[in-house]
């Protein structure tokens, strides 16, 4: 390999574009001093990558760039490019002519081109390192260098041995192996860091994912529990549903079957009455056929004894006057008795009359009573039904309320947590309200009834803290040492007080506790109750729209006199639960008090219908007593007419006496007589024949009357049994319908898919002891913090992540520790080696060079090869020198060509830039210098700057470098016999 060629344009002096053609052996250049002739040293070392400015005799960087002369502009760029031939491939590329350019701005940016490829800096010291044609080499020497190399510190000599023992690129390996071994273990340090800041984390997020975890595993496993007991009681219900209903269709069927039958008892009595009815009237016709067929007979007999009498009376007149006369008298009484007897029997018809008027109207009187009876039982079932319902949910309302269920989840987490002090409770638990201020005192305080009171601001700091860390959502704090009290103003307040319908401020209206004054007073003390919106708008108007004006009843005046009502109040709160629980247990208050009403009308009724039934038997009573003395007077009618008749006509037989007899009319009379006696038999045993049918169907009523009451008992049993079950089946109801709610609010599930997923496996008993148990412990586990989960995940997955990667680095770090440890073997190795061939070959050159004489290299620390300076030791012939400043400019440097020759047989490179190395020498030992180039110029090319003539003489070709124009570098052509000659 030799430089071919070198082109500069804008390089310092280098005005014009300027190209250097060089021979493969050694070149001159020439030129007066100041012409340029080092600067084509600098070009070369500038695009060798030199960045050092002082070595390139410049101030600052686009120091290189042509700066302008009198008659020329200064340039804006600098460019200059080496080409080298590489047909040997001495240098690692594959290309047989390789050309390196580099390029200046103004700017100060830097350009790089390898074959006219742009690249990088460290590309093209990459491909010179170890060539000996990099900028470190001791082969190309700047001008007035030559004897640094003996006044450097022995420790910077170095440089020049490694370059030689090509190690440079090992040591600028290992210097990148180093910084990367600095980069690793400051990425040590920075992940250790973060794993110590971690493993503080990780152990409290590892508590808190545990205790999340274990709240989200009681959670499913109560839901597991308590949906698949839910769904077992609803299937439980469902069937006691199924079954209560049949029982209730049976009873109903049951009551229609035996009422159809008790009113085909009903018929069936009332034939057997109108039966029994025909009976009497056929008995009391027989009777009185019978009373006829006696009569006839007593008169047949009274006949017969009158005809006997007759006889005895024939002789005796007087006496038979005498008993007319008494017959007569008798006659006259009995018809007296029987016209009493007959007005008698008229006024207690009329009696009857009325007795059976009365009997009717009290008969439609207890139906009128029994039918309100009936209304009114419906009534008191239908209201113990409501209760039962209204008792339910007054208990499930209280329970929302004791439980706060119906505070945000934020509020209760403080609440329920132990470990947060001097928390009260929300204002609306704080405060007392009469029921009918609940809706007015609700809208004025709104979303502040949630509002939680504190002790201090400290407090609420604390637990606002508590919130964010648990992300927990978010609460207001009332701290009572920092709240306020707010007001409306006297004057104010004097003109409201005359207006009518001003109810009170709000604050006034509601009880609470001293220590809660201020808290209230801040939200309640400037709001103004009024009973309707036409009083709040008067009040409004005269106070200029002031302060807020709530009415009775829930509509809103705000401050500025915006308007906001509505109908019904907001549900979810605390005071409107309170509202609606207060309506519920002024329902329930009405529906008792009506029962109680409808109870004592109940008794009332039944008074009533008892008293009725007591005048109805004592009418009863009074019918049958007069009808039996209707009947006993009508006997005595009949008996009194029976005897009148006898007399009537014993009166007839008395006179006939008087006048004839005969014994052929007491036969017939006899004749007569039998005939009655017969009949009058006949008769008696008709009506002993319809007495034993009477009594047959006396029997048969009263059998059918007892069954009738018997099945009227039952029926009633039944009746009993219907409305229990009924009032059972409501109240299952009730129960399904909140096991249904629960179902679908707190587990979002509907029944059917809680029957199909969730079976209960438990006994029924054990089940609901565990789902307490597992309530309990849920209550215990409130404040879990359920992020920690994928947060103690995300940390630990971090965690682990950096621990391999500091695994990793650490590997990494023993990797480059051993490849440190190889290249450090592989450098003291070469260096050793080679500055043992060096040292041999400066001591053969120096002994050439000065004709005698003792030169010496040495180690400064032969036990440290890497960090090593060099001695050097050099005494010419017959001289006794002790330190090399004591020798001659020209012996120094003498002694320095001598090492760089040495250097050369150790490591022949490929050219030698040299600038006016020799100026120092006198004629001979340029001549001893010429004369060593010469046994180098087939392996190394040599470009020589110099002003030595002598030198000039050795050299193949010379190059002139003259500064014409002034400030610009020419090249211009020389001709060797001219300086020969
Ligand atoms: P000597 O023989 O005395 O060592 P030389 O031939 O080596 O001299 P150089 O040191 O290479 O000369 O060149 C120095 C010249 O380059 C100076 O005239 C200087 O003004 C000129 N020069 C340096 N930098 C710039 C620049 N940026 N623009 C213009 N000219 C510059």
């Amino acid at each position: 390999m030799y430089l071919k060629s070198i082109k500069a344009y804008g390089f310092k002096s280098f005005a014009d574009k300027t190209e250097i053609n060089f021979m493969k052996n050694i070149n001159g250049i020439v030129g007066p001093n100041g012409s340029g002739k080092s600067n084509v040293v600098d070009a070369v070392r500038w695009v060798l990558g030199e960045q050092s400015i002082k070595s390139l005799r410049g101030d600052s960087s686009i120091d290189i760039i042509f700066s302008g002369s009198k008659s020329r502009k200064a340039l804006n760029s600098a460019s200059v490019t080496l080409i080298f031939d590489n047909s040997d491939m001495y240098l690692p590329i594959n290309y047989t002519e390789v050309s390196v350019k580099r390029i200046m701005y103004r700017t100060g940016e830097s350009e790089y081109y390898l074959n006219n490829e742009l690249c990088r800096l460290k590309d093209i010291t990459g491909l010179f390192i170890d060539s000996g044609v990099d900028k470190e080499s001791f082969n190309i020497i700047s001008q007035g260098k030559i004897d640094e190399i003996l006044s450097a510190k022995a420790s910077d000599r170095r440089v020049v041995f490694e370059s030689a023992a090509g190690v440079l690129k090992y040591k600028r390996r290992k210097m990148e192996a180093l910084r990367k071994l600095d980069r690793t273990n400051s990425n040590i340090e920075r992940i250790n860091d973060i794993i110590r800041e971690l493993e503080v984390n990780l152990e409290p997020l590892k508590k808190q994912s545990e205790d999340a975890s274990k709240y989200l595993e009681l959670k499913d496993n109560l839901k597991e529990i308590e949906v698949s007991l839910i769904a077992y009681d609803l299937d439980k219900y469902n069937y006691n549903i199924e079954n209560m209903q049949s029982r209730i269709d049976e009873l109903n069927d049951e009551i229609a079957g035996l009422s159809s039958n008790n009113s085909s008892y009903d018929v069936e009595l009332l034939k057997k009455k109108e039966e029994l009815k025909k009976i009497d009237n056929d008995i009391n016709d027989c009777q009185y056929s019978l009373l006829e067929l006696i009569k006839n007979i007593e008169k047949i007999d009274a006949n017969v004894r009158v005809l006997r009498e007759r006889e005895k009376y024939t002789k005796n007149n007087d006496k038979i006057s005498s008993n007319i006369v008494n017959i007569k008298e008798r006659i006259l009484k009995i018809d007296a008795d029987i016209n009493n007897l007959n007005l008698e029997i008229n006024n207690y018809n009329s009696n009857l009359v009325s007795l059976n008027d009365k009997k009717q109207v009290i008969n439609k009187l207890i139906k009128e009573y029994n039918d309100k009876k009936n209304k009114i039982a419906n009534g008191i079932d239908k209201n113990n039904r409501n209760l039962t319902d209204l008792n339910f949910k007054i208990e499930y309302q209280e329970n929302n309320i004791n439980n706060n269920n119906s505070l945000p989840s934020s509020i209760k987490n403080i609440m329920n947590n132990p470990r947060l002090h001097n928390c009260h409770n929300v204002i609306g638990k704080l405060i007392e309200i009469e029921d009918k201020y609940l809706s007015c005192i609700n809208i004025a305080l709104g979303s502040a009834s949630n509002y939680l009171v504190v002790d201090s601001s400290d407090d609420a700091k604390e637990m606002v803290k508590y919130l964010k860390d648990n992300k927990l959502g978010r609460a207001t704090f009332f701290p009572i040492d920092v709240i306020k009290s707010r007001s409306i103003d006297d004057v104010t307040l004097d003109r409201i007080r005359k207006v009518e319908g001003f109810i009170d401020i709000a604050s006034n209206l509601v009880k609470y506790k001293d220590v809660y004054h201020n808290i209230i007073l801040n939200r309640l003390g400037n709001i103004i109750v009024a009973s309707d919106i036409d009083t709040a708008n008067n009040i409004s108007k005269m106070i200029n729209n002031r302060y807020k004006i709530v009415t009775l009843d829930g509509q809103v005046i705000n401050v500025g006199g915006s308007v906001t009502g509505g109908s019904a109040i907001s549900k979810n709160n605390l005071i409107s639960e309170k509202y609606e629980l207060e309506n519920k247990k002024r329902e329930y208050d009405r529906l008792f008090n009506n029962n109680k009403e409808l109870e004592k009308e109940m008794n009332n009724l039944l008074k009533d219908i008892s008293i009725k039934e007591k005048e109805l038997y004592d009418i009863n009573s009074n019918i049958i007593n007069i009808e039996d003395i209707i009947n006993k007077n009508k006997q005595d009618l009949d008996n009194n007419k029976s005897l009148k008749d006898n007399l009537v006509r014993e009166l007839k037989d008395l006179e006939a006496i008087n006048k004839n007899n005969s014994d052929s009319e007491l036969e017939s009379l006899f004749n007569t007589y039998y005939e009655a006696i017969s009949n009058k038999d006949k008769e008696e045993a008709r009506i002993e024949k319809l007495k034993r049918k009477k009594q047959d169907l006396h029997d048969s009523i009263n059998e059918i009357e007892n069954i009738s009451k018997q099945s009227n008992n039952y029926i009633n049993n039944k009746e009993k049994e219907l409305n229990k079950l009924e009032l059972n089946l409501s109240t299952i109801n009730i129960k399904m319908d909140n096991l249904l709610l629960r179902l679908s609010e707190e587990y979002n599930m509907t029944y059917q898919s809680a029957v199909n997923n969730y079976k209960l496996e438990l006994e029924e008993d054990l089940a609901r002891e565990r789902v307490a148990d597992i309530k309990n412990s849920l209550n215990r586990l409130s404040c879990v913090n359920l992020g920690a989960i994928d947060e103690y995940k995300r940390v630990s997955d971090r965690y682990n992540f950096l621990n391999s990667q500091k695994e990793d680095l650490h590997q990494a770090e023993d990797m480059l520790l051993e490849i440190i440890n190889e290249m450090d073997a592989v450098m003291k190795d070469r260096f050793l080696k080679t500055f043992e061939e060096i040292r041999v070959e400066f001591k053969k050159v120096f002994k050439e060079l000065f004709g005698g004489g003792e030169a010496e290299l040495t180690l400064t620390e032969p036990d440290n090869l890497l960090d090593t300076g060099i001695e050097i030791m050099a005494v010419p012939s017959g001289k006794k020198l002790k330190s090399l400043s004591l020798l001659s400019g020209g012996e120094k440097t003498f002694t320095a060509i001598s090492l760089l020759f040495a250097i050369l047989n150790v490591r022949p490179v490929p050219f030698c830039l040299l600038d006016e190395v020799e100026a120092a020498l006198d004629d001979a030992n340029v001549e001893s210098f010429g004369r060593y180039l010469e046994k180098y110029r087939d392996k190394t090319q040599f470009i020589l700057i110099t002003h030595k003539k002598k030198t000039m003489e050795f050299a193949d070709v010379l190059y002139g470098i003259t500064m014409q124009e002034s400030g610009v570098s020419k090249l211009v052509s020389v001709r060797l016999e001219d300086i020969k000659n």
